[in-house]
Protein backbone atom coordinates (compact mmCIF):
# COMPACT_ATOMS: atom_id res chain seq x y z
CA UNK A 1 0.00 0.00 0.00
CA UNK A 2 1.52 3.50 -0.97
CA UNK A 3 1.34 6.17 1.50
CA UNK A 4 3.06 9.36 2.32
CA UNK A 5 4.93 8.89 5.70
CA UNK A 6 3.42 12.25 6.95
CA UNK A 7 0.00 10.26 6.55
CA UNK A 8 0.86 7.07 7.60
CA UNK A 9 -0.95 4.86 10.21
CA UNK A 10 -0.65 1.60 11.50
CA UNK A 11 3.33 1.53 10.96
CA UNK A 12 5.33 -0.79 12.87
CA UNK A 13 8.40 -0.31 14.92
CA UNK A 14 9.77 -3.75 13.25
CA UNK A 15 9.83 -5.16 10.29
CA UNK A 16 11.90 -8.14 8.67
CA UNK A 17 13.02 -5.89 5.92
CA UNK A 18 13.34 -2.58 5.73
CA UNK A 19 13.84 -1.38 1.94
CA UNK A 20 15.79 2.00 1.29
CA UNK A 21 14.55 3.88 -2.06
CA UNK A 22 12.02 2.55 -4.20
CA UNK A 23 13.68 2.28 -7.45
CA UNK A 24 12.87 -0.52 -9.90
CA UNK A 25 15.79 -2.82 -8.04
CA UNK A 26 13.80 -1.80 -4.42
CA UNK A 27 10.54 -2.58 -5.71
CA UNK A 28 11.28 -5.88 -7.29
CA UNK A 29 13.33 -6.87 -4.16
CA UNK A 30 10.37 -5.87 -1.51
CA UNK A 31 7.83 -7.91 -3.88
CA UNK A 32 9.44 -10.84 -4.07
CA UNK A 33 10.06 -10.83 -0.57
CA UNK A 34 6.75 -9.54 0.55
CA UNK A 35 4.82 -12.47 -1.85
CA UNK A 36 6.92 -14.87 -0.14
CA UNK A 37 5.49 -13.88 3.33
CA UNK A 38 7.95 -11.37 4.91
CA UNK A 39 7.17 -8.22 6.38
CA UNK A 40 8.03 -5.55 4.07
CA UNK A 41 8.58 -1.67 4.55
CA UNK A 42 9.81 0.64 1.71
CA UNK A 43 11.23 3.85 2.44
CA UNK A 44 11.12 6.22 -0.56
CA UNK A 45 12.55 10.21 0.30
CA UNK A 46 10.88 11.70 -3.31
CA UNK A 47 7.24 12.42 -2.63
CA UNK A 48 6.55 9.63 -5.71
CA UNK A 49 7.39 6.66 -6.02
CA UNK A 50 9.43 4.91 -8.44
CA UNK A 51 12.96 5.84 -8.28
CA UNK A 52 13.84 6.46 -12.13
CA UNK A 53 10.33 5.23 -13.17
CA UNK A 54 8.92 8.12 -12.08
CA UNK A 55 6.84 11.04 -13.63
CA UNK A 56 5.73 13.86 -13.37
CA UNK A 57 3.30 16.37 -14.36
CA UNK A 58 3.28 20.34 -14.88
CA UNK A 59 1.14 22.73 -17.31
CA UNK A 60 -1.23 19.33 -17.88
CA UNK A 61 1.48 17.36 -19.40
CA UNK A 62 3.33 14.43 -17.90
CA UNK A 63 6.55 13.40 -18.83
CA UNK A 64 8.56 9.61 -18.00
CA UNK A 65 12.24 10.31 -16.53
CA UNK A 66 14.29 7.17 -16.67
CA UNK A 67 12.51 5.25 -19.10
CA UNK A 68 12.35 5.21 -22.80
CA UNK A 69 11.95 1.85 -23.83
CA UNK A 70 12.55 -1.57 -22.44
CA UNK A 71 13.50 -4.48 -24.39
CA UNK A 72 12.81 -8.26 -23.69
CA UNK A 73 9.21 -7.49 -23.06
CA UNK A 74 8.20 -8.86 -25.87
CA UNK A 75 9.16 -12.59 -25.16
CA UNK A 76 7.22 -14.36 -22.72
CA UNK A 77 9.52 -16.06 -21.32
CA UNK A 78 12.33 -13.32 -21.18
CA UNK A 79 13.48 -13.40 -17.40
CA UNK A 80 12.92 -9.42 -17.94
CA UNK A 81 9.19 -10.40 -18.95
CA UNK A 82 8.49 -13.05 -16.66
CA UNK A 83 9.98 -10.51 -13.52
CA UNK A 84 7.80 -8.03 -14.31
CA UNK A 85 4.62 -10.57 -15.15
CA UNK A 86 5.35 -11.68 -11.57
CA UNK A 87 6.15 -8.88 -9.20
CA UNK A 88 3.36 -6.97 -11.00
CA UNK A 89 0.22 -10.11 -10.68
CA UNK A 90 0.74 -9.60 -14.58
CA UNK A 91 -0.81 -6.08 -14.87
CA UNK A 92 1.98 -4.05 -16.37
CA UNK A 93 1.45 -4.13 -20.00
CA UNK A 94 3.74 -3.60 -22.80
CA UNK A 95 3.60 -1.80 -26.06
CA UNK A 96 5.58 -2.38 -29.16
CA UNK A 97 7.26 0.57 -30.76
CA UNK A 98 7.22 -1.13 -34.07
CA UNK A 99 9.70 -2.13 -36.40
CA UNK A 100 11.97 0.69 -35.94
CA UNK A 101 13.31 1.34 -32.35
CA UNK A 102 16.63 3.40 -32.39
CA UNK A 103 17.71 5.84 -35.60
CA UNK A 104 21.28 7.05 -35.88
CA UNK A 105 21.51 10.44 -37.19
CA UNK A 106 25.03 11.28 -38.10
CA UNK A 107 24.93 14.75 -40.06
CA UNK A 108 22.71 14.14 -42.71
CA UNK A 109 22.32 10.38 -42.94
CA UNK A 110 20.11 8.20 -40.85
CA UNK A 111 20.95 4.38 -39.68
CA UNK A 112 17.78 2.44 -38.50
CA UNK A 113 17.92 -0.44 -36.19
CA UNK A 114 15.19 -2.48 -36.75
CA UNK A 115 13.68 -5.32 -34.87
CA UNK A 116 14.22 -9.00 -35.03
CA UNK A 117 18.11 -10.31 -35.35
CA UNK A 118 18.19 -10.90 -38.92
CA UNK A 119 16.35 -7.68 -39.53
CA UNK A 120 18.73 -5.60 -37.68
CA UNK A 121 21.69 -7.17 -39.76
CA UNK A 122 20.02 -6.84 -43.43
CA UNK A 123 19.09 -3.67 -42.53
CA UNK A 124 22.87 -2.44 -41.28
CA UNK A 125 24.12 -4.07 -44.67
CA UNK A 126 22.04 -2.22 -46.74
CA UNK A 127 23.77 1.05 -45.73
CA UNK A 128 27.63 -0.54 -45.38
CA UNK A 129 27.52 -3.06 -48.59
CA UNK A 130 31.15 -3.76 -49.31
CA UNK A 131 31.70 -7.28 -48.40
CA UNK A 132 34.15 -6.83 -45.59
CA UNK A 133 31.54 -4.74 -43.87
CA UNK A 134 28.82 -7.35 -44.31
CA UNK A 135 31.44 -9.71 -42.97
CA UNK A 136 32.17 -7.38 -40.17
CA UNK A 137 28.24 -7.23 -39.35
CA UNK A 138 27.59 -10.99 -38.91
CA UNK A 139 31.03 -11.37 -36.88
CA UNK A 140 29.72 -8.11 -34.66
CA UNK A 141 26.12 -9.84 -34.18
CA UNK A 142 27.73 -13.37 -33.23
CA UNK A 143 30.26 -11.99 -31.08
CA UNK A 144 27.13 -9.92 -28.73
CA UNK A 145 24.99 -12.82 -28.77
CA UNK A 146 28.41 -15.08 -27.50
CA UNK A 147 29.10 -12.56 -25.11
CA UNK A 148 25.57 -12.23 -23.40
CA UNK A 149 25.46 -15.72 -23.05
CA UNK A 150 28.04 -15.45 -20.63
CA UNK A 151 26.49 -12.84 -18.17
CA UNK A 152 23.38 -14.94 -16.46
CA UNK A 153 26.59 -17.22 -14.58
CA UNK A 154 28.31 -13.81 -13.89
CA UNK A 155 25.58 -12.10 -11.87
CA UNK A 156 24.04 -15.15 -10.62
CA UNK A 157 27.47 -15.52 -8.63
CA UNK A 158 27.01 -12.64 -6.72
CA UNK A 159 23.65 -14.57 -5.15
CA UNK A 160 26.10 -17.55 -3.51
CA UNK A 161 26.91 -17.33 -0.46
CA UNK A 162 30.44 -16.17 0.39
CA UNK A 163 32.07 -19.68 0.98
CA UNK A 164 30.56 -21.46 -2.50
CA UNK A 165 31.62 -18.26 -4.13
CA UNK A 166 35.22 -19.03 -3.19
CA UNK A 167 34.84 -22.28 -4.73
CA UNK A 168 32.83 -21.81 -7.56
CA UNK A 169 33.08 -18.16 -8.12
CA UNK A 170 36.06 -17.79 -10.51
CA UNK A 171 34.94 -20.40 -12.87
CA UNK A 172 31.08 -18.60 -12.74
CA UNK A 173 32.68 -15.46 -13.43
CA UNK A 174 35.73 -15.79 -16.01
CA UNK A 175 33.60 -16.19 -19.19
CA UNK A 176 32.12 -12.83 -18.67
CA UNK A 177 35.57 -11.31 -18.07
CA UNK A 178 36.85 -12.61 -21.19
CA UNK A 179 34.55 -9.45 -23.08
CA UNK A 180 33.90 -7.28 -19.98
CA UNK A 181 37.70 -6.91 -19.62
CA UNK A 182 37.88 -4.73 -23.34
CA UNK A 183 36.72 -1.77 -24.42
CA UNK A 184 33.92 -1.56 -26.82
CA UNK A 185 36.45 0.27 -29.31
CA UNK A 186 39.27 -2.40 -28.61
CA UNK A 187 36.85 -5.56 -29.62
CA UNK A 188 35.04 -3.49 -32.79
CA UNK A 189 38.39 -2.42 -34.36
CA UNK A 190 39.21 -6.37 -34.02
CA UNK A 191 36.11 -6.70 -36.43
CA UNK A 192 36.27 -3.87 -38.82
CA UNK A 193 38.59 -0.92 -39.53
CA UNK A 194 35.90 0.81 -40.98
CA UNK A 195 35.04 4.32 -39.03
CA UNK A 196 31.54 5.15 -39.58
CA UNK A 197 30.62 1.30 -38.95
CA UNK A 198 32.22 1.63 -35.40
CA UNK A 199 30.34 4.54 -34.88
CA UNK A 200 26.77 3.44 -36.12
CA UNK A 201 27.17 0.14 -33.91
CA UNK A 202 28.21 2.38 -31.51
CA UNK A 203 25.08 4.77 -31.90
CA UNK A 204 23.52 3.65 -28.43
CA UNK A 205 26.26 4.18 -26.47
CA UNK A 206 24.22 6.99 -24.68
CA UNK A 207 22.30 3.92 -22.87
CA UNK A 208 25.37 3.29 -21.07
CA UNK A 209 27.12 6.70 -20.94
CA UNK A 210 30.37 6.01 -22.12
CA UNK A 211 31.72 6.21 -25.13
CA UNK A 212 33.42 3.52 -27.04
CA UNK A 213 37.63 3.68 -26.09
CA UNK A 214 35.94 4.21 -22.37
CA UNK A 215 33.37 1.41 -22.28
CA UNK A 216 33.22 -1.90 -21.33
CA UNK A 217 32.46 -3.97 -24.41
CA UNK A 218 30.09 -6.36 -21.78
CA UNK A 219 28.09 -3.45 -21.47
CA UNK A 220 27.59 -2.32 -25.35
CA UNK A 221 27.09 -6.36 -25.95
CA UNK A 222 23.90 -6.10 -22.83
CA UNK A 223 22.72 -2.81 -24.10
CA UNK A 224 22.09 -3.79 -28.46
CA UNK A 225 21.33 -7.51 -27.06
CA UNK A 226 18.47 -6.34 -25.12
CA UNK A 227 17.12 -3.92 -27.71
CA UNK A 228 17.42 -6.47 -30.91
CA UNK A 229 13.91 -7.75 -30.73
CA UNK A 230 12.37 -4.56 -30.44
CA UNK A 231 11.83 -1.52 -27.87
CA UNK A 232 8.67 -1.69 -25.62
CA UNK A 233 6.92 0.96 -23.48
CA UNK A 234 4.54 0.77 -20.82
CA UNK A 235 1.00 1.06 -21.34
CA UNK A 236 -0.30 4.13 -18.96
CA UNK A 237 2.94 5.75 -18.96
CA UNK A 238 5.95 5.06 -16.79
CA UNK A 239 4.23 5.59 -13.70
CA UNK A 240 2.53 2.25 -14.38
CA UNK A 241 5.74 0.58 -13.49
CA UNK A 242 5.60 1.70 -9.49
CA UNK A 243 1.35 1.52 -9.45
CA UNK A 244 1.40 -1.75 -10.51
CA UNK A 245 4.11 -3.63 -8.26
CA UNK A 246 2.79 -1.14 -4.98
CA UNK A 247 -0.81 -3.04 -4.59
CA UNK A 248 1.12 -6.64 -4.98
CA UNK A 249 3.74 -5.59 -2.08
CA UNK A 250 0.90 -3.99 -0.03
CA UNK A 251 -2.08 -7.23 -0.72
CA UNK A 252 0.88 -9.06 0.55
CA UNK A 253 1.23 -7.30 3.77
CA UNK A 254 3.88 -4.55 2.80
CA UNK A 255 3.56 -0.80 3.09
CA UNK A 256 5.27 1.73 0.57
CA UNK A 257 6.04 5.23 1.77
CA UNK A 258 7.18 8.21 0.32
CA UNK A 259 8.45 11.55 1.38
CA UNK A 260 10.14 8.88 3.39
CA UNK A 261 13.74 9.80 4.08
CA UNK A 262 16.78 7.46 5.73
CA UNK A 263 18.57 9.79 7.52
CA UNK A 264 20.96 7.23 8.54
CA UNK A 265 21.32 3.67 8.96
CA UNK A 266 21.79 2.41 12.61
CA UNK A 267 24.47 -0.25 13.65
CA UNK A 268 25.20 -1.75 16.81
CA UNK A 269 28.40 -3.57 16.54
CA UNK A 270 28.78 -3.59 13.06
CA UNK A 271 25.36 -5.29 12.48
CA UNK A 272 22.82 -2.79 10.94
CA UNK A 273 19.41 -2.89 12.89
CA UNK A 274 17.27 -0.13 11.35
CA UNK A 275 16.98 3.16 10.15
CA UNK A 276 16.77 6.47 11.27
CA UNK A 277 14.43 8.66 9.76
CA UNK A 278 15.19 12.59 8.93
CA UNK A 279 12.44 13.24 11.12
CA UNK A 280 14.23 11.25 13.96
CA UNK A 281 11.54 8.22 14.09
CA UNK A 282 13.37 5.13 14.04
CA UNK A 283 12.10 1.81 12.31
CA UNK A 284 13.85 -1.57 12.86
CA UNK A 285 14.49 -4.63 11.00
CA UNK A 286 16.46 -7.79 10.69
CA UNK A 287 17.75 -6.86 7.43
CA UNK A 288 18.35 -3.04 5.88
CA UNK A 289 18.44 -2.98 1.83
CA UNK A 290 19.47 -0.41 0.05
CA UNK A 291 18.40 0.58 -3.13
CA UNK A 292 19.44 4.13 -3.65
CA UNK A 293 23.22 3.50 -4.97
CA UNK A 294 26.60 2.90 -3.24
CA UNK A 295 27.79 6.23 -3.25
CA UNK A 296 24.85 7.27 -1.28
CA UNK A 297 24.50 4.43 1.07
CA UNK A 298 27.97 4.40 2.16
CA UNK A 299 28.36 8.46 2.21
CA UNK A 300 25.26 9.92 3.63
CA UNK A 301 23.56 7.45 5.55
CA UNK A 302 26.31 5.57 7.84
CA UNK A 303 27.97 7.12 10.47
CA UNK A 304 31.31 7.83 9.74
CA UNK A 305 33.27 5.50 12.16
CA UNK A 306 31.54 2.58 10.54
CA UNK A 307 32.52 4.16 7.36
CA UNK A 308 36.00 3.87 8.32
CA UNK A 309 36.46 1.15 10.35
CA UNK A 310 34.57 -1.17 7.02
CA UNK A 311 36.78 0.79 4.45
CA UNK A 312 34.49 1.86 2.41
CA UNK A 313 36.22 4.50 1.29
CA UNK A 314 38.77 2.05 -0.68
CA UNK A 315 36.19 0.31 -2.48
CA UNK A 316 34.85 4.01 -3.46
CA UNK A 317 37.80 4.96 -4.63
CA UNK A 318 37.91 2.39 -7.22
CA UNK A 319 34.56 3.30 -8.60
CA UNK A 320 33.48 6.62 -10.37
CA UNK A 321 30.24 8.37 -11.03
CA UNK A 322 28.66 8.18 -14.08
CA UNK A 323 28.02 10.80 -16.19
CA UNK A 324 25.51 13.51 -15.29
CA UNK A 325 23.09 14.98 -17.79
CA UNK A 326 20.46 17.44 -18.95
CA UNK A 327 16.72 16.38 -20.00
CA UNK A 328 14.07 18.90 -21.90
CA UNK A 329 10.67 18.58 -21.16
CA UNK A 330 8.51 19.40 -23.73
CA UNK A 331 5.02 19.96 -24.58
CA UNK A 332 3.09 20.47 -27.32
CA UNK A 333 -0.52 21.19 -28.42
CA UNK A 334 -1.92 18.37 -30.73
CA UNK A 335 -2.20 14.18 -30.50
CA UNK A 336 1.32 12.52 -31.40
CA UNK A 337 -0.61 11.42 -34.63
CA UNK A 338 -1.83 15.41 -36.17
CA UNK A 339 2.25 15.98 -34.92
CA UNK A 340 3.14 12.78 -37.09
CA UNK A 341 5.77 11.95 -33.99
CA UNK A 342 7.48 8.83 -34.31
CA UNK A 343 7.91 5.80 -31.72
CA UNK A 344 11.53 5.13 -32.82
CA UNK A 345 14.28 7.57 -30.94
CA UNK A 346 16.61 9.26 -32.42
CA UNK A 347 20.01 9.60 -31.53
CA UNK A 348 21.75 12.68 -33.25
CA UNK A 349 25.48 13.33 -33.67
CA UNK A 350 27.59 16.01 -35.31
CA UNK A 351 28.72 15.02 -39.32
CA UNK A 352 31.88 12.76 -39.57
CA UNK A 353 31.27 11.67 -35.93
CA UNK A 354 34.08 9.61 -33.72
CA UNK A 355 32.04 8.99 -30.17
CA UNK A 356 35.38 9.91 -28.51
CA UNK A 357 36.77 12.67 -29.76
CA UNK A 358 33.51 14.59 -29.75
CA UNK A 359 32.68 13.23 -26.11
CA UNK A 360 36.53 14.91 -25.06
CA UNK A 361 36.30 17.65 -26.98
CA UNK A 362 32.81 19.00 -25.21
CA UNK A 363 33.62 17.88 -21.76
CA UNK A 364 36.73 20.27 -22.18
CA UNK A 365 34.12 22.90 -22.86
CA UNK A 366 30.26 22.17 -23.40
CA UNK A 367 29.76 25.20 -25.67
CA UNK A 368 31.44 22.87 -28.50
CA UNK A 369 28.66 20.46 -30.40
CA UNK A 370 27.13 18.16 -28.22
CA UNK A 371 28.53 14.81 -28.49
CA UNK A 372 25.39 12.84 -28.28
CA UNK A 373 21.64 13.79 -28.41
CA UNK A 374 19.06 11.33 -27.21
CA UNK A 375 15.22 12.55 -28.57
CA UNK A 376 12.24 10.12 -27.38
CA UNK A 377 8.85 10.60 -27.50
CA UNK A 378 6.63 8.91 -25.24
CA UNK A 379 3.16 10.04 -25.68
CA UNK A 380 3.89 8.64 -29.17
CA UNK A 381 4.85 5.10 -27.51
CA UNK A 382 1.89 5.30 -25.11
CA UNK A 383 -1.33 3.09 -26.72
CA UNK A 384 -2.95 5.30 -23.44
CA UNK A 385 -1.80 8.12 -23.57
CA UNK A 386 -4.08 10.55 -25.77
CA UNK A 387 -7.36 8.88 -23.50
CA UNK A 388 -5.64 11.06 -20.48
CA UNK A 389 -3.98 13.80 -22.56
CA UNK A 390 -6.46 14.27 -25.50
CA UNK A 391 -4.97 16.91 -27.98
CA UNK A 392 -1.58 16.61 -26.39
CA UNK A 393 2.14 15.36 -27.23
CA UNK A 394 5.49 15.00 -25.39
CA UNK A 395 8.82 14.73 -26.27
CA UNK A 396 12.29 14.34 -24.23
CA UNK A 397 15.56 15.47 -25.25
CA UNK A 398 18.51 14.65 -23.18
CA UNK A 399 22.34 14.97 -23.38
CA UNK A 400 25.24 14.58 -21.12
CA UNK A 401 27.13 17.26 -19.17
CA UNK A 402 29.73 17.98 -16.92
CA UNK A 403 28.30 18.28 -13.34
CA UNK A 404 31.17 21.02 -12.34
CA UNK A 405 29.18 23.64 -14.74
CA UNK A 406 26.29 23.35 -11.86
CA UNK A 407 27.97 22.88 -8.86
CA UNK A 408 27.69 26.41 -7.56
CA UNK A 409 24.09 26.32 -7.71
CA UNK A 410 24.11 22.81 -5.89
CA UNK A 411 23.16 24.38 -2.38
CA UNK A 412 20.24 26.67 -4.02
CA UNK A 413 16.91 26.00 -3.61
CA UNK A 414 14.34 24.65 -6.31
CA UNK A 415 13.22 26.99 -8.65
CA UNK A 416 15.10 29.63 -6.96
CA UNK A 417 18.60 29.50 -8.19
CA UNK A 418 18.70 32.14 -9.69
CA UNK A 419 18.87 34.12 -13.16
CA UNK A 420 22.63 32.97 -14.18
CA UNK A 421 21.20 29.31 -13.57
CA UNK A 422 18.17 30.48 -15.53
CA UNK A 423 20.26 31.39 -18.12
CA UNK A 424 22.48 28.94 -18.62
CA UNK A 425 19.52 26.30 -18.49
CA UNK A 426 17.89 28.57 -21.35
CA UNK A 427 21.17 28.31 -23.86
CA UNK A 428 20.83 24.63 -23.36
CA UNK A 429 17.59 24.36 -24.16
CA UNK A 430 17.54 26.40 -27.43
CA UNK A 431 20.48 24.03 -27.96
CA UNK A 432 18.89 21.21 -27.89
CA UNK A 433 15.71 22.59 -29.89
CA UNK A 434 18.28 22.58 -32.40
CA UNK A 435 18.76 19.08 -32.23
CA UNK A 436 15.18 18.37 -32.75
CA UNK A 437 14.34 20.74 -35.29
CA UNK A 438 16.76 19.14 -37.52
CA UNK A 439 15.45 15.74 -37.86
CA UNK A 440 11.63 17.14 -37.26
CA UNK A 441 11.78 20.25 -38.83
CA UNK A 442 7.98 20.45 -38.94
CA UNK A 443 7.77 21.36 -35.12
CA UNK A 444 9.36 24.61 -35.18
CA UNK A 445 6.84 26.93 -33.84
CA UNK A 446 4.58 24.19 -32.31
CA UNK A 447 6.74 23.89 -28.65
CA UNK A 448 3.75 24.87 -26.38
CA UNK A 449 6.02 24.34 -22.99
CA UNK A 450 9.29 23.09 -22.18
CA UNK A 451 11.33 23.05 -19.05
CA UNK A 452 15.04 21.39 -18.61
CA UNK A 453 16.37 19.50 -15.55
CA UNK A 454 20.03 19.58 -14.52
CA UNK A 455 22.71 17.50 -13.03
CA UNK A 456 21.23 19.41 -9.69
CA UNK A 457 17.70 18.60 -10.28
CA UNK A 458 18.58 14.92 -10.51
CA UNK A 459 20.44 15.50 -7.21
CA UNK A 460 17.31 17.50 -5.42
CA UNK A 461 14.94 14.67 -6.09
CA UNK A 462 17.07 10.96 -6.55
CA UNK A 463 19.66 12.12 -4.37
CA UNK A 464 22.81 11.23 -6.62
CA UNK A 465 25.40 13.74 -5.23
CA UNK A 466 26.08 14.54 -9.24
CA UNK A 467 23.61 13.93 -11.28
CA UNK A 468 24.69 11.25 -12.19
CA UNK A 469 22.46 8.95 -14.92
CA UNK A 470 23.24 5.57 -14.31
CA UNK A 471 24.72 5.59 -11.23
CA UNK A 472 28.16 4.36 -11.73
CA UNK A 473 30.67 4.20 -14.65
CA UNK A 474 30.15 1.09 -16.84
CA UNK A 475 34.17 0.75 -17.10
CA UNK A 476 36.08 -2.44 -18.07
CA UNK A 477 36.96 -2.25 -14.40
CA UNK A 478 33.46 -1.45 -12.68
CA UNK A 479 33.29 -5.31 -13.48
CA UNK A 480 36.31 -6.85 -11.74
CA UNK A 481 35.03 -5.67 -8.12
CA UNK A 482 33.49 -7.79 -6.33
CA UNK A 483 32.45 -5.22 -3.83
CA UNK A 484 29.50 -4.27 -5.91
CA UNK A 485 27.65 -6.99 -4.66
CA UNK A 486 24.30 -7.13 -2.26
CA UNK A 487 26.21 -8.01 0.29
CA UNK A 488 27.99 -5.84 2.39
CA UNK A 489 30.91 -5.75 5.19
CA UNK A 490 28.31 -4.91 7.52
CA UNK A 491 26.67 -7.40 8.50
CA UNK A 492 22.21 -7.51 7.66
CA UNK A 493 23.33 -4.49 5.36
CA UNK A 494 22.49 -5.16 1.99
CA UNK A 495 22.38 -3.51 -1.60
CA UNK A 496 20.36 -3.51 -4.40
CA UNK A 497 19.76 -1.70 -7.55
CA UNK A 498 21.61 -0.75 -10.49
CA UNK A 499 24.60 -0.36 -8.93
CA UNK A 500 25.64 -4.30 -8.38
CA UNK A 501 24.14 -5.40 -11.96
CA UNK A 502 24.58 -2.85 -14.55
CA UNK A 503 22.27 0.43 -15.44
CA UNK A 504 18.79 -0.21 -16.88
CA UNK A 505 15.96 -1.34 -16.26
CA UNK A 506 16.54 -4.39 -16.98
CA UNK A 507 19.67 -4.69 -14.98
CA UNK A 508 18.34 -2.98 -11.55
CA UNK A 509 15.31 -5.09 -12.00
CA UNK A 510 17.54 -8.63 -12.10
CA UNK A 511 19.26 -6.63 -8.92
CA UNK A 512 16.03 -6.94 -6.90
CA UNK A 513 16.20 -10.75 -8.17
CA UNK A 514 19.67 -11.37 -7.36
CA UNK A 515 19.73 -9.55 -3.59
CA UNK A 516 16.08 -11.53 -2.93
CA UNK A 517 17.98 -14.41 -3.81
CA UNK A 518 20.96 -13.71 -1.77
CA UNK A 519 18.91 -13.10 1.44
CA UNK A 520 16.29 -15.38 1.20
CA UNK A 521 18.68 -18.83 -0.05
CA UNK A 522 16.12 -19.43 -2.51
CA UNK A 523 15.66 -20.23 -5.83
CA UNK A 524 13.22 -17.54 -6.72
CA UNK A 525 14.49 -17.41 -10.15
CA UNK A 526 13.65 -21.15 -10.77
CA UNK A 527 9.91 -19.90 -8.93
CA UNK A 528 9.53 -17.26 -11.52
CA UNK A 529 10.54 -18.56 -14.57
CA UNK A 530 8.11 -21.43 -13.86
CA UNK A 531 5.58 -18.86 -13.04
C1 LIG B 1 17.25 10.22 -18.09
C2 LIG B 1 17.29 8.72 -17.97
C3 LIG B 1 16.79 7.94 -18.99
C4 LIG B 1 16.80 6.55 -18.88
N1 LIG B 1 16.25 5.79 -19.87
C5 LIG B 1 16.20 4.44 -19.73
C6 LIG B 1 15.52 3.64 -20.70
O1 LIG B 1 14.95 4.14 -21.66
N2 LIG B 1 15.53 2.29 -20.53
C7 LIG B 1 16.14 1.68 -19.47
O2 LIG B 1 16.12 0.45 -19.36
N3 LIG B 1 16.77 2.44 -18.52
C8 LIG B 1 16.80 3.78 -18.62
N4 LIG B 1 17.41 4.55 -17.67
C9 LIG B 1 18.10 3.88 -16.54
C10 LIG B 1 17.12 3.37 -15.49
O3 LIG B 1 16.08 4.29 -15.30
C11 LIG B 1 17.86 3.14 -14.17
O4 LIG B 1 19.02 2.37 -14.42
C12 LIG B 1 17.02 2.42 -13.12
O5 LIG B 1 15.73 2.94 -13.06
C13 LIG B 1 17.70 2.51 -11.75
O6 LIG B 1 16.93 1.83 -10.80
P1 LIG B 1 17.43 1.57 -9.31
O7 LIG B 1 16.62 0.47 -8.75
O8 LIG B 1 18.89 1.40 -9.28
O9 LIG B 1 17.05 2.86 -8.46
P2 LIG B 1 16.83 4.40 -8.77
O10 LIG B 1 15.78 4.53 -9.80
O11 LIG B 1 18.12 5.06 -9.00
O12 LIG B 1 16.19 4.88 -7.43
C14 LIG B 1 16.90 5.10 -6.23
C15 LIG B 1 15.90 5.68 -5.24
O13 LIG B 1 16.49 5.83 -3.95
C16 LIG B 1 15.90 6.98 -3.36
N5 LIG B 1 16.71 7.46 -2.24
C17 LIG B 1 17.94 8.03 -2.31
N6 LIG B 1 18.32 8.41 -1.08
C18 LIG B 1 17.34 8.06 -0.22
C19 LIG B 1 17.14 8.22 1.20
N7 LIG B 1 18.06 8.80 1.96
N8 LIG B 1 15.99 7.77 1.74
C20 LIG B 1 15.02 7.17 0.99
N9 LIG B 1 15.15 7.03 -0.36
C21 LIG B 1 16.30 7.46 -0.95
C22 LIG B 1 15.84 7.96 -4.50
O14 LIG B 1 14.95 9.03 -4.24
C23 LIG B 1 15.38 7.06 -5.64
O15 LIG B 1 13.98 7.04 -5.74
C24 LIG B 1 17.38 5.93 -17.74
C25 LIG B 1 17.87 6.73 -16.69
C26 LIG B 1 17.81 8.11 -16.80
C27 LIG B 1 18.31 8.95 -15.66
Amino acid sequence: MLQSYKKSHELQDQYDYIVIGSGIGSLAFAAIMAKDGKKVLVLERHYTPGGYTHIFKRRGYEWDVGIHYIGEVGRERSLVRKMFDYISDGNLKWADMGDIYDRIVIGDEIFDFVKGTQNFKNQLKTYFPAPEDQEAIDKYVALVIAAIKTGQKFFMEKALPPLVSKIIGGRMRKDMLKYSRKTTLEVLSEITSNQKLITVLCGQYGDYGLPPSKSSFIIHAMVVRHYLAGGFFPVGGSSQVADTIIPVIGKAGGTVLVSAEVDEILIEKNKAVGVKMADGKIFKANTIVSGAGIFTTYNKMLPKSVFEINKLGNQLQKITPSAAHIALYIGLKGSPEELKLPKANYWVYPENCNHDKVFETYVKDYNNEFPVVYISFPSAKDPDWSNRYPGRSTIDIISVIPYDIFQKWEDGRWKKRGEDYDELKEKLSQRLLEALFKVEPHLRGKIDYYELSTPITTRHFVNYEKGEIYGLDHTPDRFEHRFLNPRTPIKNLWLTGQDIVTAGIGGALSAGLITASAIGKKNYIGKIMKG
